[in-house]
């Protein structure tokens, strides 16, 4: 899939967070790939592997690994597979985060303490441990890129406990950005519009949602997958090379001028 002569000829970068080709991580990692980046790929549990691994196989993937951000033991693991396949590497995209569906619904203050735990352990926390491993590894002037929504900074029905995650990521990427600044490494994230995936199938009247944010939204228009992806580039490219500790919306403008 790779031109000659892209904008990321001769980068290498992982990719965490794909689960099949609806994944925001996937339209991510197209568009890279389009540009010449060899791409490492990290799915989650040996069901998704089947569904990884032919689009890893697409885009001429050197690495594909397994890696559940719960266990300690299993991000080791992948730190050392991508240093010893990849040496070092110049971008890494994390796109991960799970909280337990009961959660997604009703009332926010009753989410339960495990269930709170374990949104903030998988869809915050998971950027830190990621980067503590690749972090050692990025070359300087690398480029580090998470995935938001805005529920992060208003109280989105049904979003709840995942609002509250997404606004401790947001934090992060800001923390994040001062931290490896010095390296010329770059962190931000993207706030996108609701997008069909396998992980939005869990947030209800998704449909409805979609349909009322093209109404509101500027652009007068659904949100696609591509929109993200190119935003994506956008990011991890040097056409961003001022560009850190941002959270960047890709919305059709519905977040921030179309009320
Ligand atoms: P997705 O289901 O395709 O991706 C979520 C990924 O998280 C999956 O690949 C899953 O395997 C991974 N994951 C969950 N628990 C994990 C664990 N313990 N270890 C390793 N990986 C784990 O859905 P998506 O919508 O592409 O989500 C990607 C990111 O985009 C998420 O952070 C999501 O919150 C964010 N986002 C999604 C939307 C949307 O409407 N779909 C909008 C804004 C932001």
């Amino acid at each position: 899939m790779s031109t000659n002569g892209g904008m990321l000829e001769g980068k290498k970068g992982v990719i965490f967070g794909v689960a099949n080709d609806r994944s925001i991580a996937w339209a991510i990692a197209k568009e890279l790939a389009d540009q010449g980046a060899s791409l490492a790929f990290s799915y989650q549990g040996t069901t998704l592997a089947k569904r990884v691994t032919p689009l890893a196989e697409q885009v001429g993937s050197p690495l594909l690994l397994e890696c559940d951000v719960t266990d300690e033991a299993s991000l080791d693991a992948a730190g050392e597979k991508i240093r010893d396949t990849m040496g070092s590497i110049d971008f890494f995209v994390h796109s991960i985060a799970f909280a337990n569906r009961d959660c997604l619904k009703g009332h926010y203050y009753v989410t339960p303490r495990a269930d709170f735990l374990q949104a903030m352990e998988i869809s915050v926390f998971s950027l830190l441990a990621i980067t503590q491993r690749l972090a050692p590894i990025m070359n300087d002037g690398g480029s580090i890129l998470t995935l938001s929504y805005y529920g992060a900074v208003k109280a989105v029905p049904n979003y709840n406990v995942m609002g509250v995650a997404k606004a401790a990521l947001e934090s992060s990427v800001r923390y994040m950005a001062n931290d490896l600044g010095p390296r010329g490494i770059r962190v931000n994230g993207i706030s996108a519009g609701a997008l069909r995936t396998l992980a939005s199938a869990a947030i209800p009247k998704l449909g409805d949602m979609l349909e009322a944010n093209a109404e509101r939204a500027p652009l007068k228009r659904q949100l696609d997958h591509e929109d993200v992806g190119r935003a994506g580039l956008y990011l991890l490219s040097h056409l961003a090379s001022g560009v850190t500790g941002e959270i960047h919306y890709v919305d059709c403008g519905y977040s921030t001028k179309g009320f």
